[in-house]
């Protein structure tokens, strides 16, 4: 007793002078590692296996608990990390229980899926990567991180940073879309939200960049099944935004559940150790993910669950979640020589480094109580800013003679659909400790905007799915007493998200029906769109005058519709993934190849389909806005660059319409001639600029050499000589265009 006292006065000196940045940088890490190491050379080899074994925590009338069988674990030094347990009052006592009754007191590490938002719920993270604004992404975070840690949780399985080009991919709606250069963008801004200047900091929590990687490739958009691609699309497109993250500081990574041309991630030396640890240098853990080291056997590459443990540890997987694989049989493992002691001891350092930065040395509780989650979860800070990413996510899609904003002083307006006025939809997936009864709905929201003079009607109209249409006749009645019909329709939250794939991406039951009814009255009909990926809705695009693309907002979703619809805020969000026409096109992105026979309309013998056009109904940077903007000038700094220099693109915006708005400027590369092909557009940069009618601003942005560079031949970095298209515009398509030679001396 008396040894583990002194050890505990010894680390908590240690937490404090971290705390207090008494000691920084090298310093910290050695005293941390100094620290490790002693309580490493304490342990047995069953408390280290402990160490790296997580398990789930149960839940009964909404609070988490452990079972006898999980106590007893806990006392035994058997868990080092405990998944979904959530509240203050309830992870105190597990931890309790951990510090002061397991042999060696280490305290355990609480993760949970904060994925956008902890109670306070924020637009999912496909709706915040439209904003393309890395400020306000950051802020989402670490409200997130304020709300989660005064809860009692340490880490968050966040964020989720996979590249999707396959809108059917349910968990297209957790990530950033389908490009690597916004997608790196995000994936910084939320690790620095969620872990804050440090670690040590109580409102803070750990980021995990998961799932690494490739997850989102997914063959046919089927979840969990099989990647098969070339190792350059795999670094030049699904690796950069864990590379960022990464760089970002993020503290953990977890594997992800497919393989790789043969070779599954949770048994992947290249991904865990090559690329990951060797190529890049990170020092944190890596988490399997939820039973993914016990998937081995059914993936086929492991014959039983000790087979399974060894490729896992062997490959750089240091936290077992859910298998009990690692506990159960890397001591025999170890004492057989299958997995060396030194694979083990540099995994358990791992864990207890993240401990160490986190301070639960210092204090195991990190400060979490009931009082200071009833005071920091909805705070009037947290919700604005909910609000505030709300109204940045809304991408205007179309909008026919200025239909929208709609006066506030409209005599009657119909609200219908089945998304119009619900409260559970809009919290969408992974919603963490959300509640229905927090949200606002759509039509709460323009009831609390419009003049006390305005009737709002409502009718539901039908179910998100399987309906017969009875209340059809009920919907067209309300929409021709309007002026202006709001039609909210799209999917339900369980439709995306994870085991969420859909063969058929159309607006699900008869909400297309629906719509027609609506618009058939000839009521101007503005369709507001709630779902968790890209769908085909080239009927309702070419058919109804306006339509909102809002995802799914969270709490403030009312609110941050209706700022829009009324227009006290004009839409500026973009879209960071492209929509295809029909879902036989997928998957479709704007950063392809030519192809030696690329698309010509006249050709039939070039690259396309005999029934539909190659091109996207809406593309990758798309969006309007209630005002309008033209490109002119663009400018470089010189039309031949040398090699190493820097390249200076300006260009002139003007606002052309008569209402202040804010444009997201959009900068595209395409190196026209290399030694492999080359994308025909990438994403290198962009920027807002917030313009008056009539004002207009000159945007520069900075090429860097390496911007310029790919993977070669042989695998290496290279920027090459030749020729270089440099596009800006307000979305992909859309764009002025100049070129430069990158000289070779
Ligand atoms: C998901 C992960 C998640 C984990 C823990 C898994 O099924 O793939 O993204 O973090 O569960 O909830």
């Amino acid at each position: 007793m008396t040894a583990r006292h002194d050890r505990f006065i010894a680390m908590k000196l240690i937490c404090l002078l971290l705390l207090w940045g008494v000691i920084s940088g090298r310093a910290q890490d050695a005293a941390i590692q100094r620290s490790v190491d002693s309580l490493l050379s304490m342990m047995t080899l069953e408390e280290k296996c402990g160490q790296l074994n997580q398990i789930p925590a149960n839940w009964k009338d909404g609070v988490s608990y452990l079972t006898d069988e999980g106590k007893e674990m806990v006392r035994r030094g058997q868990v080092g990390s405990l998944l979904n347990a959530a509240g203050a009052s309830s992870i105190r006592e597990i931890q309790r229980l951990t510090v002061e009754e397991s042999r060696l007191g280490i305290p355990l590490i609480i993760g949970v899926d904060i994925i956008h938002g902890s109670r306070t719920i924020f637009p999912v993270p496909l709706a915040e990567a439209s904003s393309w604004d890395p400020e306000l992404v950051q802020k989402s975070a670490r409200v997130a991180a304020v709300e989660a840690s005064a809860a009692g949780i340490h880490w968050t399985f966040a964020p989720m940073v996979d590249i999707a080009r396959d809108p059917r991919w349910g968990r297209i709606v957790e990530g950033s879309g389908e490009d690597p250069y916004l997608g790196s963008v995000m994936a910084a801004a939320r690790v620095r939200g969620f872990q804050g200047t440090s670690l040590a900091d109580p409102t803070s929590i750990l980021a995990c960049a998961k799932h690494f990687a490739a997850y989102g490739g997914a063959e046919a958009g089927r979840d969990y099944n099989i990647v098969d691609m070339s190792e350059r699309t795999l670094r030049e497109i699904y690796l950069p935004p864990f590379k960022a993250a990464l760089d970002a500081g993020a503290g953990s990574f977890m594997s992800s559940f497919n393989e790789i041309a043969g070779v599954p991630s949770t048994g992947s030396k290249f991904l865990m150790t090559d690329v990951l640890r060797g190529e890049w240098g990170f020092k944190g853990f890596v988490v399997s993910d939820w039973t993914a080291i016990g998937e081995l056997i059914p993936h086929g590459v492991a014959a039983n669950r000790a087979e399974a443990g060894a490729l896992a540890i062997n490959a750089g997987v240091d936290i077992d979640m859910v298998s009990k694989i690692y506990m159960d049989e890397l001591p025999a493992l170890v004492r057989s020589g299958k997995v060396s002691p030194g694979t083990v001891d540099e995994a358990v350092r791992r864990v207890l480094r993240a401990k160490f930065r986190l301070g639960l040395f210092t204090d195991p509780y990190r400060g979490a109580s009931t009082e200071r989650e009833r005071k920091s979860i909805l705070s009037v800070d947290h919700v604005k800013a909910a609000r505030e990413i709300g109204q940045r996510s809304i991408i205007l899609l179309k909008n026919e003679e200025s239909l929208l904003p709609i006066s506030k002083q409209t005599k009657t307006i119909a609200v219908i659909g089945p998304l119009a006025d619900n409260k559970d939809e809009p919290l969408g997936p992974w919603h963490a400790g959300g509640k229905a009864a927090d949200v606002v709905t759509v039509l709460e929201g323009i009831k609390s905007q419009v003049s006390p003079q305005t009737r709002v009607l409502y009718v539901k109209g039908c179910e998100i799915e399987g309906d017969s249409g009875a209340r059809f006749v009920e919907a067209t009645l309300l929409a021709k007493q309007a002026d202006v019909a709001i039609v909210a329709l799209g999917e339900s939250e369980r439709m995306s998200g994870e085991a969420a794939s859909r063969s058929n991406i159309d607006l699900p039951g008869v909400q297309r029906e629906l719509l027609k009814q609506v618009l058939s009255t000839g009521t101007p009909t503005v369709l507001v769109l709630m779902n968790g990926r890209p769908l085909t809705i080239a009927w309702e695009a070419a058919h109804t005058p306006a339509i909102l693309e809002t995802w799914f907002l969270g709490v403030q979703t009312g609110n941050a519709i209706a700022d829009v619809l009324f227009g006290d805020v004009n839409p500026s969000g973009k879209l960071p993934v492209s929509f295809p026409r029909s879902v036989g096109q997928v998957p479709i992105y704007y950063n392809y190849k030519s192809t030696g026979r690329p698309f010509d309309e006249l050709n039939k013998y070039t690259s396309k389909y005999l029934d539909v056009t190659n091109t996207p109904l809406y593309p990758f940077g798309y969006g309007l806005s209630y005002t309008t903007f033209s490109y002119s000038e663009l400018k470089l700094s010189s039309q031949k660059i040398p090699p190493g220099s820097d390249v200076s693109v300006t260009i002139r915006v003007t606002n052309t319409g008569r209402r202040k708005g804010e444009e997201i400027v959009q900068l595209y590369v395409r190196d026209v001639v290399a030694s492999v092909t080359r994308p025909v557009k990438e994403l290198k940069g962009f920027q807002r600029v917030t313009l008056d009618p009539g004002q207009q601003k000159t945007v520069t942005f900075t090429l860097k050499p390496d911007q310029l560079a790919f993977y070669g031949l042989d695998m290496k970095r290279v920027v090459e000589p030749g020729m270089f298209k440099v596009y800006v515009g307000g979305n992909s398509v859309d764009v002025v265009e100049s070129e430069f030679e990158l000289t070779d001396h």
